[in-house]
């Protein structure tokens, strides 16, 4: 099969990871890729976002299965330009992808089906809203209902706060036209833990489930990132539970979605609380997690080719399926500053030490190549990923790793897994 794999980040060099290893792969094209993947597959020079150029080039190359890592191809409508250009895209359709583009949609979604999730209103009147949060009073969420790159929630403990967060969203628009409407949700209680798998059609299987860390300091302070580390499965969340999930939260979403005509082919990501009357839906994500997918992915022992290929065609029935029952921990490595303005051109060395631990694997995101040496380019740089016959070894493996890596500007948390 010949392959084009978008993306550029950890989750990507894992998805590539995975993918050329497979007996089915021809080719393997990685757009815009990095370095870490270059010994993988070809990269091209097509942005991530870039959804008319990608098709022209899948078309051009005769490609078979476009495989989008990051979401905004997604909700830019790649899999339907692919659809169009008769290839198989093992990711949602722009129509689909509004589980993760509005808010007020998965609320809609999420009542339609009967999936435990907060109460909620949306509104679009700055008056209305402030009316309702005074009547409700705090601690209360506040949400822009479109995408706002991870910083349209705020979560009130006072009623100011809320207020505040709706005359910015709805008012003075700081979100622009994502903020054109508002949710309004009851403020929930308990752990979090996202759930993930593959789903086509009214189909799903489960990938399994892991917990992120949002924030860049120990003992979750100081302001969020894209994720500075993740582990596999959560305690307290094993695979009974997660197969119970699978049946209340994304199950019956499949179905609505089949109902309204917008069918789901692709990676489901189900951000959860697990409160005290049980599991209630935050969100859907629409693709794999940055740093999850390398914390599952790397447990993964059958061919992720053709099931990619099974669900973009929706044939995932016919898919085989089978990860390890080993833990794992994902820790990112960022360079200093992030998520400010992180330092860049670092020399980064012992990435080959690192990958001689057993267990560990090492996946690139914000790094280049200047003069032969491997250097910071980003802000999220490395993924340092490692498999455990329990958490506890699990984590060793991966800071273990972490050590082997001599970077100066290099900051990571010691406490992912914890
Ligand atoms: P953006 O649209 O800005 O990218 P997002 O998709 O990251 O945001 P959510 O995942 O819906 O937004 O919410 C972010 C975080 O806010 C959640 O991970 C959770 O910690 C918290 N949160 C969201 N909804 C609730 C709720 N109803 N009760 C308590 N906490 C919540």
């Amino acid at each position: 099969m010949r392959v084009l794999l978008v993306g550029s980040g950890g989750r990507e060099h894992a998805l590539a990871a995975c993918l050329s290893r497979s007996p089915e792969l021809e080719t393997l094209f990685i757009a815009p890729g990095n370095p870490g993947m270059a010994p993988l597959g070809t990269l091209v020079p097509i942005d991530a976002g870039d959804v008319t150029a990608l098709v022209a080039f899948a078309k051009e190359q005769g490609i078979d299965l476009v495989v989008p890592g990051p979401e905004a191809p997604l909700v830019a409508g790649l899999a339907d330009l692919c659809a169009g250009a008769g290839i198989a895209c093992a990711g949602p359709s722009q129509a689909a992808s509004a589980l993760e583009g509005s808010k007020s949609f998965t609320k809609d979604v999420a009542d339609a089906a009967c999936i435990p999730t907060a109460r909620w209103e949306r509104f679009e009147n700055a008056d209305e809203a402030l009316a309702f949060v005074r009547r409700r009073g705090a601690p209360i969420v506040i949400k822009a209902d479109g995408l706002a790159a991870g910083k349209g929630v705020i979560v009130a403990q006072t009623l100011e706060e809320a207020e505040r967060a709706i005359v910015d969203i709805l008012t003075d628009r700081s979100f622009g036209e994502a903020g054109a409407s508002i949710v309004i949700e009851e403020c929930l209680v308990g752990q979090e833990v996202s759930l993930f798998a593959f789903c086509s059609d009214g189909e799903a299987v489960l990938i399994g489930a892991a917990r992120d860390h949002k924030r860049i300091g120990e003992g979750d302070t100081g302001p969020n990132t894209g994720g500075m580390g993740a582990i596999s499965p959560p305690p307290a969340f094993d695979r009974a539970a997660q197969e119970k999930a699978l049946d209340l939260m994304v199950r019956p979403m499949l179905a609505e979605m089949v109902r309204r005509g917008t069918p789901f082919r692709g990676i489901i990501f189900a951000g959860l609380m697990l409160t005290e009357t049980g599991p209630k839906l935050i969100e859907y994500n629409v693709r794999f997690g940055d740093p999850e997918a390398q914390a599952l992915l790397i447990r993964l022992q059958s061919d992720l080719l053709p099931v990619l290929k099974a669900l973009a065609e929706g044939r995932l029935e016919d898919a085989a399926i089978r990860f390890s029952d080993d833990a794992s921990v994902s820790v990112v490595l960022a360079a200093r500053g992030y998520p400010g303005t992180p330092s860049r051109g670092g020399v980064i060395k012992g990435l080959d030490r690192a990958e001689a631990i057993p267990g560990v694997s090492v996946f690139h995101a914000g790094t280049a190549v200047e003069n032969d040496r491997l250097v910071a380019a980003g802000g999220r740089v490395l993924t340092v990923c490692a498999t455990g016959a329990d958490p506890e070894e699990a984590r060793r493996r991966a800071y273990e790793g972490v050590s082997a890596i001599e970077w100066a500007d290099g900051v990571y948390r010691r406490d992912i897994g914890l």
